[in-house]
């Protein structure tokens, strides 16, 4: 098996230039091929020398994954399944498994933007109890070359403004390749993107969390979801480890008055967490930050005990925090018919209509 050279920075590449024998000016060609004109092959690196493209594809190979489905929204939502080969073993409990997962991101097109959500796990390890991807378990955790290529093979790659790591996985688990894969979109060697055009959304892992507020200049999102300990706990495992308070006490050391910001995400649940005790006790948990609040309408999944919560209370929800001082926001669901909104990830490709069928719903 070829190692891939997308993923590589400039220092790995000079590494690679060097054993195929090519001068060190070759890493920047190289990058430029990977992450600016975005080639699937080493043969298009026409200004490296014919016999140098042939010493490289002895080893290596550019390394994107083409996507193998394609399913588009009413809305104009695209969810893309990419295969990942060779995921079982990093980092799960099935080392030596060979078998191939999958994953997929989703493109949301919105007036003049083009947001991609990827994915930087197979499964999830998390378990929150309202998630598709957290039910399916854990596979492992995918490569920065797994994740670039979600970037790259996408149909609208090269319109893409911006990114959140909000699909499939915890992104802050699987910490290295996701802050690789944040290098290369940012570095002007790289795709270039202002780090405001980034968002990674964590339910909270407390160590990784303060690396990347050390380590990046990119916006934040917080998987809240309750305000309070025993009742997060019931639904997010996370809790007992690394508990909510403590996450916002980290938050409140960082500056998020400028550029760079910080925003809550509260699914909301039909009488578990949308009730006036819990507007006021997230107003107490959150008062004093500079953030924002989004309110998302949870789609309901099997087995999960509880439903969506009304409009009306979700907009007295949103009004309440207002009040206080908290701008608060109900996110319009986007890509609900192809299952591609919020928690409905799973890594194989079925309708709404599949599910209907298969009365799971
Ligand atoms: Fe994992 Fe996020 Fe799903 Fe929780 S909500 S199980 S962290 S993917």
């Amino acid at each position: 098996m070829k190692t891939r050279l997308l993923g590589m920075n400039p220092e790995e590449l000079r590494k690679v230039a060097a054993e195929a024998a090519l001068p060190k000016f070759a890493a920047g060609q190289m990058a430029r091929w990977l992450y600016v004109k975005k080639v699937r092959d080493i043969n298009q690196m026409t200004d490296i020398s014919k016999e140098g493209r042939a010493r490289l594809s002895e080893k290596y190979e550019v390394g994107v994954s083409a996507w193998t489905d394609c399913r588009i929204s009413s809305d104009g939502t695209k969810k893309y399944l990419f295969p990942v080969e060779g995921i079982f073993g990093r980092g799960s409990s099935a080392a030596g498994r060979t078998e191939k997962a999958a994953v997929e991101a989703v493109m949301i097109p919105d007036k003049d933007r083009a947001t991609l959500c990827v994915s930087s796990q197979s499964g999830c390890r998390m378990g929150c109890h309202f998630c598709m991807t957290g039910r399916q378990g854990f596979h492992g955790h995918l490569s920065a070359a797994d994740i670039m290529s979600q970037f790259i093979a996408a149909d609208e790659s090269d319109m893409l403004t911006n990114a959140v790591f909000m699909g499939m996985g915890e992104p802050l688990d699987n910490y290295d390749n996701v802050m690789r894969a944040i290098e290369i979109l940012t570095a002007p060697w790289g795709f270039a993107w202002s780090p405001k055009r980034i968002t990674l959304s964590t339910i909270g892992v407390l160590p990784a969390l303060r690396r990347y507020l050390d380590e990046s200049r990119c916006h934040l999102a917080v998987s809240l979801h309750n305000p309070f300990s025993d009742e997060r706990l019931s639904v997010m495992p996370v809790e007992k480890t690394w508990p909510i308070r403590d996450v916002v006490e980290l938050i409140r050391q960082y500056d998020f008055s400028g550029q760079r910001r910080v925003s809550f995400e509260y699914t909301m649940f039909s009488g578990f967490n949308d009730t006036k005790r819990h507007a006021d006790a997230l107003i107490r948990l959150l008062s004093g930050l500079e953030c924002r609040v989004n309110l998302i309408r949870f789609h309901k999944i099997p087995d999960f005990p509880y439903g969506t919560s009304p409009d009306v209370i979700m907009e007295n929800f949103r009004d309440r925090l207002g009040r206080a001082g908290i701008t608060a926001t109900i996110r319009t669901s986007r890509g609900e018919d192809i299952l591609a909104a919020c928690g409905m990830l799973a890594g194989k490709h079925r309708t709404l209509q599949d599910r209907e069928t298969d009365n799971e719903i």
